[in-house]
């Protein structure tokens, strides 16, 4: 019989088939034997509405077998085979030619990307084998044909002896090359863990011969190479089974089975849809971070199967960034196995499963947090800092769905407390929920800013996290609550007897403050007396959006704009250096600029902020000691 040519755009996917980078080679596997299983769903259908044919499941099966003298990988299976027009028109021509078209218009781009991520058929054979063997006899047909091609060059059908009914698909595995090793889809452990690795949860047996050296009968230490037929694959898949039909040490061994992280997973959550989305999800809190968590190369994602079938290892859009620490797979009926990865970006359905599983996480942390707090605790102390980012990130749009899962230190509680439990213990007079910035627990609790906020017996957050103050601008306030920096000129307090004693006193000094200021020229925006301050002579405050924490950031980021807090100088008039700063006004005005100087570097030190000139503060001391 003569040789026919593949139509033009068959030849095409073909040619990058061929050339496809080795890497991905190992899908071809996973197309003959998703074609394989298709093929015997379809005699598993037909023999729910046709009493003619019995569906015995016993005799229904897949059998890999690879031979290495010969160099060939047999891919077997008893489906419904295909008839002498069915092997030229569905292996002579790609049928789907949406994805096709696809493919091949992107082909320069991507083209290589594509093949790894996505079924991609039949064709897939030619990126291991240089001669592709079909063997087939169809569902109620006497005869049987055989389909042989060698790629770009077209194919040959002939007449060819076969007793059962199904497919045979023969490769003859290409030689290797300098770079690539095709030997190893010869290889008894490759095979396996490919199958174990794409095809685990396909319905049916795929078996192979496996050659194991065992201990001969009888013998003490005889050992003879036994081989038996095994079947790969664990067929029922885990996401299908009934949650109550699982122990945690199964979602356990699930967890590690697929490498998802070292660690034992902190929590699974189970999702059965049967909705508008319908889908099957195993998802995975870890409880360790992973070491690339927070580089550039940690990439997000969960696996996505298509009916059973691994379509992708990384789906990125079925996660949200603020959850991308979440792990595990997700798997649809509803995706076709040749989907592309652009045209998953736009599919509805994985649109609607992405939203339902943001959902679900959401939900179940927020359960976590009610139920089992301990658990809770850990795990925001592991990826807490990502929700933060999330409530930052795309302008706040995500706030809604995270503020109520963070947590902040609290000064009262001295533990991780929520948003909702610190303003659940406000008293009626207060107006803000009050925090304070600083690079630890201890530092934040020394800062003469908290003091007065703490008298008042106010709770204070203690930000610790360089995302905290800008996460905290997003949301603005909580439940209608704003919140507010211990160092912001305005504390809010509302019987606020002492404003007038104040303003007062402010007044009397005014020349004072008016001489300090010039001192510091541009350094400060006002220096002022003090409405916070206790027992420490000075602080820092702040006018205005930026904060010191924030103006600290915003200087260690490679764009630093120099973005400066508007600083306010604050004295506190019931301390002793008050008087000696008033005495220094009145006698010796060169005492006042070296006290000024002095004061204002000793709150740069309080704030963690760099002295402009240590020499000249260290011998302004020296000064004033002598
Ligand atoms: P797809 O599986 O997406 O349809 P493929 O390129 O993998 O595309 O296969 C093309 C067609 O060839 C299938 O739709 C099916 O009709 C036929 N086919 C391939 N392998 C088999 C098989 N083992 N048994 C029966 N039919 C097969
Ligand atoms: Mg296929």
């Amino acid at each position: 019989m003569a040789k026919k040519q593949f139509k033009a755009e068959s030849k095409r996917l073909l040619e990058m088939m061929i050339n496809s980078i080795y890497s991905q080679k190992e899908v071809f596997l996973r197309e003959l034997i998703s074609n394989a299983s298709d093929a015997i769903d379809k005699i598993y259908y037909k023999a729910l509405t046709d009493e003619g044919i019995r569906f015995d499941k016993d005799s229904y099966y897949i059998k890999v077998s690879a031979d290495k003298d010969s160099r060939t990988l047999t891919i077997t299976d008893t489906g419904i085979g295909m008839t002498k027009e069915e092997l030229e028109k569905n292996l002579g021509t790609i049928a789907k030619s949406g994805s096709l078209a696809f493919k091949t218009e992107n082909e320069a781009k991507d083209g290589h990307d594509i093949i790894g991520q996505f079924g991609v058929g039949f064709y897939a054979a030619f990126m291991a084998a240089d001669v592709v063997t079909v063997i087939s006899k169809a569902l109620g047909s006497d005869e049987a044909f055989k389909w042989e091609s060698k790629g770009t060059d077209g194919y040959r059908i002939v007449s060819h002896d076969k007793d059962s009914i199904g497919t045979e698909v023969i490769l003859k595995i290409k030689e290797n090359t300098e770079e690539e090793d095709f030997d190893e889809f010869l290889e008894e452990y490759r095979l396996k863990a490919i199958i174990k690795k794409y095809s685990d949860f396909i319905r049916y047996p795929i078996k192979m011969d496996v050659t194991e050296r065992k201990k001969k009968e009888g013998t003490e230490d005889e050992y003879e190479d036994v081989t038996e037929e095994q079947v790969i694959n664990s067929m029922v898949p885990i996401w299908r089974k009934n949650k109550s039909e699982l122990t945690d040490e199964d979602y356990e061994n699930f967890y590690k089975e697929k490498h998802y992280g070292f660690d034992k997973p902190l929590k699974h959550i189970h999702i059965k849809v049967d909705g508008a989305a319908r889908y099957n999800a195993i998802l995975y809190v870890p409880e360790q971070i992973p070491f690339d968590y927070y580089t550039k190369e940690f990439e997000k994602g969960l696996e996505l199967y298509s009916n059973g079938v691994l379509i992708m290892e990384k789906c990125s859009d079925l996660l949200p960034d603020y959850f991308s620490f979440v792990k595990g797979m997700v798997d649809s009926e509803d995706l076709s196995l040749n989907i592309s990865r652009e045209m998953l970006q736009q599919d509805r359905q994985l649109k609607l499963i992405a939203k339902n599983i943001k959902n679900k996480i959401k939900k179940d942390l927020q359960s976590l947090l009610k139920d089992d707090r301990e658990t809770f605790v850990k795990f925001f102390e592991t990826f807490g800092r990502q929700l933060k980012y999330g409530v930052y990130s795309d302008f706040g749009a995500n706030k809604e769905d995270l503020q109520e899962l963070l947590m902040f230190y609290s000064s009262k509680e001295k533990k991780l407390v929520t948003l909702d439990e610190y303003v659940s213990r406000m008293s009626d007079d207060q107006k803000y929920i009050y925090y304070a910035s600083g690079e630890s627990h201890e530092r934040i609790e020394k800062l003469p800013q908290t003091e007065v906020v703490t008298d008042k017996g106010y709770e204070i957050l203690y930000f610790t996290d360089e995302v905290d103050e800008f996460a905290i601008k997003m949301l603005m306030q909580y439940k209608e609550k704003e919140f507010k920096s211990v160092s912001s000129g305005d504390l809010g307090f509302e019987d606020d007897d002492k404003t007038s004693d104040n303003e007062a006193e402010d007044n009397g000094n005014q020349e004072l403050f008016e001489h300090m200021k010039q001192v510091l020229s541009d350094k400060v925006k006002d220096v002022r007396a003090s409405k916070r301050l206790k027992s420490h002579p000075v602080c820092l405050s702040t006018e205005g959006e930026v904060s010191i924490e924030m103006e600290k950031i915003l200087k260690a980021m490679p764009n630093n704009q120099n973005v400066k807090a508007d600083k306010v100088l604050e004295i506190n008039v019931n301390h002793d250096v008050f008087s000696a700063l008033k005495e220094a006004y009145e006698n010796d005005k060169e005492k006042l600029g070296l006290y000024t100087n002095l004061l204002y570097n000793q709150a740069l030190l309080i704030e963690g902020l760099p002295i402009h000139d240590p020499v000249e503060f260290t011998n302004d001391m020296c000064k004033v000691m002598v």
